[in-house]
């Protein structure tokens, strides 16, 4: 029998410092490792899939969802919900698959509340010069819109230091290369190497 339970990830980062690509570039060469979709309320944006990127819902689904107990946590973020259902998480995690958690910090504490032996990786940009360049919309937006972006952005980043890991993404291929390194030094742990090869740890010294 297989016993093996998967770990759960939480990831989070100012809007701009690079985490959903750092994330959908990680599951794509990992298998052994999904990423939660969550619920939300706002506006689906060009490109994005309901069901890939979101489960896109109305306020009242969302209403819902809260008062039936759906939510590990839910949070709002600047104007709208947010929230991770709990059903396909523990169903992963079963399976011996990795799980990542892209939430924001007021999601990242609940988490932690609920189960400490998450692990969780905080993303940042290598400076304010570059951040505010990534959150310029290729120079299309005005200072004020700007402006209000850093200043969303602060208001995550000052919550960097609870988090496990912090990784500082200047170059991507670096970046990316730490992410995958924390994933697979965490699969070399004792307890998941005891729990993945029992059988051969016992042959090993019987
Ligand atoms: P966006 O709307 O740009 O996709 O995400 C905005 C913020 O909401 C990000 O900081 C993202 O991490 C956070 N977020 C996305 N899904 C969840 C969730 O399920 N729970 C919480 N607490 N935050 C989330």
């Amino acid at each position: 029998m297989n016993h093996s339970s998967g770990t759960l990830y939480i990831v989070s980062a100012p809007s701009g410092a690079g985490k959903t690509s750092l994330v959908t570039a990680l599951t794509q060469d990992d298998k052994h490792v999904r990423v939660s979709v969550s619920h939300t309320t706002r506006n689906m944006r060009p490109g994005e899939e309901n069901g890939v990127n979101y489960h896109f819902v109305a306020h009242e689904q969302f209403k819902a969802l809260i008062e039936k107990g759906d939510f590990l946590e839910h949070a709002e973020v600047f104007g709208n919900f947010y929230g991770t259902s709990r059903s396909a998480l523990q169903q992963t995690l079963d399976q011996g698959i990795d799980l990542i958690l892209e939430i924001d910090w007021q999601g990242a504490q609940q988490v932690r509340e609920l189960m400490p032996e998450a692990l969780s990786i905080f993303i940042l940009p290598p400076s304010q010069e570059a951040l505010r360049h990534r959150l310029d919309n290729r120079g299309q937006d005005s200072e004020e819109i700007i402006a209000g972006r850093m200043k969303e952005a602060v208001t995550e980043m000052v919550h960097y230091d609870e988090y496990d890991y912090v990784i500082i993404n200047d170059d991507f291929a670096d970046a990316l290369q730490d992410l995958k390194s924390v994933f697979r030094a965490n699969r070399l742990l004792l307890k998941t190497q005891q729990q993945r090869h029992g059988a051969l740890l016992k042959q090993l010294v019987g």
